[in-house]
């Protein structure tokens, strides 16, 4: 593929990220409040209705200078970076989907097409449950119960493609492991983990799995370094107590991405330094 192709597939990314970030603001709001994603977008401060062009991904909310059209009621910055950040998101993950097929040697096939609308999938509905989570301290069901059939049919539909079942036996042995690792830990803890967490838990054992062993190890075990991390900072800063509840989804997310992108990396590390010659 020539660099050139490599750019605008990316740059194609960026822009679907940008129009579906501004499709996951309207989730994020309405899906903990239980209101239909098909309602048309009204401005809280008039109540007129938000027109086409001023609904631009990021470029609307510059324009305005972060206010409604209408009445002046400020909008907030987190529209733009909802935005923004899903359309980084799908750039990257169009850029190492590109990058990983290329180091293989291989030609782009339709199961490397199908499996990266799976991650792009991905990205979505981690924007989407990080925002709910520290929103609403939930991860609802209406959102990470569906996206086990999503993970499960695309995923299935590029084995069928490439007539290799292993990714798929190995996606499905991963997302039990961790689903039981959470189940276990939240028996020992109640207090520490939601039941949300341990459903997400098998959805991103699923995708990790997917392309490793490696990248389920890195990922699952990122999430609980970034998370604890996190916490250590909070206690130093006296922005929680001991008994502060932080909200884990972000932080299994988070360690899943860096699954995704280092895993592969450092699992052949791990196997060309320990493994081979043994
Ligand atoms: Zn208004």
């Amino acid at each position: 593929m020539s660099g050139s192709a490599v750019i605008f597939i990316v740059a194609f990314a960026a822009l679907l990220g940008l129009v579906i970030g501004s499709f996951l603001n309207v989730v994020i709001y309405r899906v903990p409040a239980k209101v239909s994603l098909l309602r048309e977008s009204r401005c809280p401060g008039c109540n007129s209705a938000i027109r086409p062009w001023n609904n631009v991904p990021v470029l609307s909310w510059v324009v305005l200078r972060g206010r409604c059209a209408d009445c002046d009621e400020p909008i907030s910055a987190r529209y733009p970076l909802v935005e923004a950040a899903t359309g980084a998101a799908f750039a990257l993950v169009a850029w190492a989907s590109l990058a990983s097929q290329a180091s293989v040697g291989g030609s782009w096939t339709a199961a490397a097409t199908v499996v990266t609308i799976a991650y792009l999938y991905f990205a979505a509905i981690s924007v989407t449950l990080t925002m709910i989570d520290l929103d609403t301290r939930r991860l609802p069901n209406d959102i990470v119960l569906p996206s086990y059939i999503v993970a499960a049919v695309l995923f299935a539909l590029a084995s069928l493609l490439d007539a290799d079942w292993t990714g798929l036996l190995r996606a499905a042995i991963g997302g039990l492991g961790l689903y039981a690792f959470y189940f276990v830990l939240r028996l020992i803890r109640p207090a520490g983990m939601g039941g949300g967490d341990v459903k997400l838990a098998g959805l991103v054992g699923i995708y990790l799995a997917w392309l490793g062993w490696g990248t389920l190890v890195v990922g699952a075990f990122a999430a609980f370094l970034l998370g604890g991390v996190f916490g250590i900072v909070l206690l130093i800063t006296r922005r929680a107590g001991r008994r502060t509840a932080i909200p884990f989804g972000p932080w299994m997310l988070a360690g899943a991405w860096v699954g995704i992108f280092a895993g592969q990396t450092v699992g052949q590390w791990y196997v060309g330094t320990w493994a081979v010659g043994s």
